[in-house]
């Protein structure tokens, strides 16, 4: 049985991951600081492990064939840009003590997860934009902070592989969304975020939205990725590669999405001081339909309404608890 370490096992998207390899009939040992929130993991073994530290990476990494490390100080673009220094700091250690346990540990092949933050600010000002290419990451100008440190971590896993002959594999994700994410908190990303917000609005109340709504994006489902990554670790592919949706839209357009699955009508209160990100981000699919004969599937309109079923699902939860926290005597 090949024996497997996700890393981040207790995030959004590791979680979703370290399930299908269980099922796909590995042996899995996932590994985070923190437990799953929404539901136990389906890993064989958790290890509460802070992967900052190279003793924690070393400890992670015994007795194992294959990596997926998506462990990461990560979140929305509010955080992003307030925690520059945290985040790039708790990454790179991350990262540069995964790769050398990697090695050290005699590692057979590692998956890294990167991100479209890694293309430059010079492509993406404006909403129309021209679909991102992998080699468009050069000449390098990435989200700073968060970007840098992506585009570092992609370039280390290239040079483990040509001087230790480490198999890596690198995808850079498009904005993943789906049931089981972040939702609340200031660590959401902007399809939970709207999901929660139009939940509690009202029938023609109003919502409140970063920037003037016209920023575009594409978003690619959860079940999506995993299949994505699935098929990239098996692949014989070492480049980095887009995984995401090309399905290019506003952030107005998707709480039109939203609204209407909700069946409400919403009005949007647009906050200019807010961060926005970039003005426009689409990914350019072509390399990933060639090297894995396969592209994201799942509709926008399908996604969502998983994902706002859940949270709403959630929200009625987490009403019912504090009323009846408020009932105890
Ligand atoms: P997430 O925040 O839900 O998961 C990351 C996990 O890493 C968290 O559970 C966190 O506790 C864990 N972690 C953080 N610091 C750690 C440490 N020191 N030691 C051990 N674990 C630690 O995020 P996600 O959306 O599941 O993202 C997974 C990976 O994909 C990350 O590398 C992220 O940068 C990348 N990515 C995600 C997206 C997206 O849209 N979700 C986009 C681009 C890239």
């Amino acid at each position: 049985m090949k024996r497997v370490l996700v890393t981040g096992g207790g995030g959004f998207i590791g979680h979703a991951l370290a399930g299908a390899v269980v099922e796909h009939g590995c042996w899995v040992r996932a590994v985070d600081v923190k437990l799953p929130e929404y539901e136990p993991s389906k890993a064989h073994e958790f290890e509460l492990l802070d992967l900052r530290r190279w003793d924690n990476c070393l400890q992670a990494t015994r007795a194992i064939d294959e990596i997926y490390n998506l462990a990461a100080n990560m979140c929305g673009i509010g955080f992003i840009e307030a925690h520059k220094a945290e985040i790039m700091r708790d990454n790179v250690l991350i990262n540069v003590h995964m790769l050398e346990a990697a090695r050290v540990s005699g590692i057979k092949r590692y998956f890294y997860t990167s991100s479209a933050c890694v293309y430059p600010a010079y492509r993406q000002k404006s909403p129309d934009v021209t679909p991102l290419k992998e080699a468009d990451a050069y000449p390098a100008d990435p989200e700073d902070g968060y970007g840098w440190e992506k585009l570092f971590s992609e370039r280390q896993c290239r040079h483990y592989q040509e001087d230790y002959g480490l198999e890596t594999r690198v995808v850079r994700f498009h904005n993943i969304y789906g049931p089981l994410g972040t939702y609340d908190g200031g660590r959401e990303k902007s399809p939970a975020a709207i999901c929660r917000k139009v939940a509690l609005a009202e029938d023609g109340g109003e919502i409140e939205v970063w920037g003037d709504g016209l920023q575009t994006r594409s978003y690619c489902y959860i079940d999506d990725c995993v299949e994505g990554i699935s098929r990239l670790m098996r692949s014989d592919y070492a480049e980095p590669l887009n995984l995401g949706s090309d399905r290019l839209v506003t952030i107005n357009q998707l709480v039109d999405i939203v609204a209407k699955i909700a069946g409400k009508r919403i009005r949007c209160h647009h906050d200019l001081r807010k961060p926005q990100g970039v003005r426009g981000r689409n990914s350019d699919n072509s390399r990933l339909r060639k090297v894995l004969g396969w592209e994201p599937r799942t509709t926008l309109e399908d996604g969502l309404a998983a994902t706002y079923r859940w949270i709403c699902s959630m929200l009625e939860q987490t009403g019912r608890e504090k009323r009846e926290l408020s009932v105890v005597p």
